[in-house]
């Protein structure tokens, strides 16, 4: 008689997370032994409430790891020109290592233009098409911190992607393509899928490693998961109840796939946790 599979293991984010953050918090004190803190500018304009959230969860994961940061608040009616000209400022800013621009931004003012603004020494996001460039091509750069989040959770189970098949659903600039990238350069053999993926359990079925990072509930389940497989779920979705969710149909596939990542407390506290890196890196690099 068949035995039923042993449920996956659990990829704790938060506890990953709190081991990551000390080590931060003690390079940080490192640099300030010099004179130097690292600090951090984050930028919000308008009122949008999950951004409000994000922000102020940044600046406090920065503050417990002795990190300096400012929380620039601006009226949804801040021109494009006057928000170019506050980058400005803080790129020539010493006390300031890294600057975020919450996104998204009012629909008067372009994304792009606010992303290539920020100097590439001080992009700690990794949006900066510098920062894709450096990625593309293995040069250093910063890393956009939700995927380097996700291979930092393969790192601490000591997977070796070498050969290994991984499979990313999803291909935003910030999440999936980057993701793929990173894989790739780990030496996985990389399948990107979209929207326009044709038989997508037919893909998945093969990939050791799967990525999910699209915005949607259940788009895998069980059914789609090889044995064994690592399956990382980076959506943020609400269920029926309101409640938080991923993308992965979880109480199903942790039953057929050898780790998992839970949501909440998987990706999403690794990636403020990789921004605090990103940012003592920024200081780091310039006072080597
Ligand atoms: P996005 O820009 O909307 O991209 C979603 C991707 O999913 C697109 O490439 C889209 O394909 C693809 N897609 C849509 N429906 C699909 C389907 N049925 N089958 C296969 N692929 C499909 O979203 P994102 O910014 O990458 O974010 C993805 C999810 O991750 C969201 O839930 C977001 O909230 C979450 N997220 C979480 C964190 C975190 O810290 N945990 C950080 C960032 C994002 P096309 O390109 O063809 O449209």
């Amino acid at each position: 008689m068949n035995q039923p599979s042993p449920p996956a293991q659990i990829i704790d984010g938060v506890a990953l997370s709190q081991k990551l953050r000390s080590d931060v918090a003690s390079r940080v004190q490192a640099l300030k032994t010099r004179g130097i803190t690292p600090g951090l500018a984050v930028v919000l304009v308008g009122e949008n409430p999950a951004s409000q959230v994000y922000v102020r969860n940044k600046v406090k994961a920065c503050e417990d790891a002795g990190l300096f940061s400012v929380l620039e608040k601006y009226e949804a009616t801040l021109t494009e020109a006057a928000l170019l000209a506050r980058i400005d400022a803080l790129n020539n800013d010493p006390a300031i290592h890294g600057i975020l621009v919450q996104l998204p931004v009012p629909a008067h003012i372009n994304a792009s233009h606010v992303i290539e603004a920020i100097s590439p020494d001080k992009d700690v996001d990794g949006f900066h098409v510098a920062s894709a460039g450096a990625l593309m091509t293995g040069m250093p750069g910063f890393w956009p911190c939700t995927p380097y989040g996700c291979m930092k959770m393969l790192e601490s189970i000591h997977y070796d992607l070498k050969g290994k098949h991984a499979l990313v659903i999803g291909r935003s600039n910030i999440v999936g393509k980057p993701m793929a990238l990173m894989l790739l350069q780990k030496h996985a053999s990389v399948t990107i899928c979209h929207s326009a993926t044709t038989n997508l359990k037919a893909l998945t079925l093969q990939a050791d490693v799967i990525v999910a990072a699209v915005g949607k509930r259940n788009v895998l389940t069980a059914d789609m998961v090889k044995p064994g497989a690592v399956v990382l779920d980076v959506g943020m979705n609400r269920n029926d109840a309101g409640k938080l969710c991923g993308d992965v149909d979880f109480e199903g596939v942790r039953q057929v796939a050898g780790y998992i990542t839970p949501v909440p407390g998987g990706v999403g506290p690794m990636t403020i946790t990789m921004l605090l890196v990103n940012t003592l890196e920024a200081a780091e690099r310039i006072n080597p």
